[in-house]
């Protein structure tokens, strides 16, 4: 190929929908339309009003159901995503010490505000390479262990189940942010799980939602009796309170909840976490077969049943530039393919949330074929 400037992939190959990005992600036509219908009786209306409360509120029935909390569970939500629930959790759910599981840029950036506090003693970290899994393990001395379902920077999973050992003053955090709505989960073996909006549920940033335990409730409402300063923005109980009445501290983003409410309803339609995993395991499957097919590629995470179903990276041979790859699918209109910025490899990382349809994934990988084809 003399000019790969002027490549453009036959236009029968490409997918109805390139957005293939790990966050945010694409959002459904169905949610934009939803949003448009809503546009004059939710938008711009206030939040404390009923029309954005039964909002919230069928986000939060939504939700039970989605993830059939346990009795006593309750779904909270905040304004700040889950960069300002780990800050929550920092200032509100852990009492003096944390196990943190890092296996990557995000598992990472918790430990180091739990390090970073000067109220909390120094976490216990458990670290491995990235694109391997390590799993929290029963230490005496911690309150809680924090670990993430889906480590979105590497494409590892992780199982979710409480250390052997922890006893019940031992809360255990999962960071769901990517992992929530597309990988399978017993809520039971969490106290709070979190996640923000933008990624398996299809919709917009800027808000974190929350399941969590009684546990979890208490915990929160004892550290919130102590002389410990917690900034009102970072206060759990008092996100619950909101929350309990529908509501949030501050002014919510409208649209990322209507964005979520339509994912979230569609998700339960089609039959719930039954349906969204078998769907992601499809469209995972149907990479990881790709890339097993073709010499030039590897599959990072070498742990088969550590490999992602929401996130797939893809590690390419040293003789074809991935940067050059992913600059010809994104003039092609297949966007966002690129690997997570900080890992630093020839690599593609390519995102099967819910919302991505299998043929969509069979003719981005159609398209590849042909670009790779084109470059050999
Ligand atoms: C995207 C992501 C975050 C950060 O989410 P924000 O909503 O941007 O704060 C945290 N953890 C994981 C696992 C993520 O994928």
């Amino acid at each position: 190929m003399s000019n790969s400037q002027t490549l453009t992939i036959p236009s029968t190959l490409l997918p109805t929908d390139g957005r293939f990005g790990s966050g945010p992600s694409r959002v459904r036509p169905e949610q934009m339309a939803a949003l448009d219908r809503a546009g004059r009786t939710v938008m711009g209306t206030s939040h404390r009003q009923p029309a954005v409360k039964n909002l919230v509120g069928r986000i939060r029935r939504g939700l039970t159901d989605l993830f059939d909390a346990p009795d006593g569970y309750e779904v909270v939500l905040g304004n700040g995503g889950a960069t300002a629930f780990w800050d929550t959790a920092v200032s509100s759910l852990i009492r003096t010490r944390s196990q943190h599981v890092t296996i990557g840029e995000f598992s990472q950036k918790f430990a180091e505000a739990a390090a970073a506090a000067p109220h909390l003693q120094d976490p216990s970290v458990i670290s491995s390479a990235p694109g391997t899994l390590a799993l929290p393990t029963g230490e005496a001395d911690v309150d809680a262990y924090a670990y993430a379902h889906n480590e979105t920077s590497t494409g590892v999973m992780s199982p979710i189940i409480r250390p052997h050992s922890a006893t019940d003053d031992q809360l255990v955090l999962v960071d769901a942010t990517s992992g929530a709505g597309g990988l399978s989960v017993d809520i039971e073996q969490t106290d709070v799980y979190y996640f923000s909006p933008q990624k398996s549920f299809a919709a917009d940033g800027g808000l974190w939602f929350a399941l969590c335990s009684p546990a979890a409730i208490s915990r929160a409402e004892e550290i919130a009796a102590t002389d410990r300063w917690i900034p009102q923005f970072l206060s759990f109980t008092t996100a619950l309170s909101n929350s309990r009445k529908d509501q949030t501290l501050n002014t919510p983003a409208t649209a990322t909840l209507l964005l979520m409410a339509e994912q979230v309803d569609w998700m339960n339609k089609n039959g719930g976490l039954d349906f969204t995993t078998a769907r992601t395991a499809e469209t995972s499957g149907l990479l990881h077969q790709w890339v097993e097919g073709r010499d030039e590629l590897t599959l990072f995470v070498t742990e088969p049943s550590a490999r992602s179903q929401v996130v797939t990276t893809i590690d390419l041979d040293s003789a074809i530039d991935a940067a050059e790859v992913t600059r010809i699918a994104r003039a092609n209109g297949i966007i966002d393919i690129e690997p997570y910025r900080k890992l630093g490899r020839n690599q593609l990382r390519i995102a099967t949330f819910p919302a991505v349809d299998p043929s969509d994934v069979q003719a981005l990988i159609a398209s590849l074929d042909w670009v790779l084809d084109q470059l050999s």
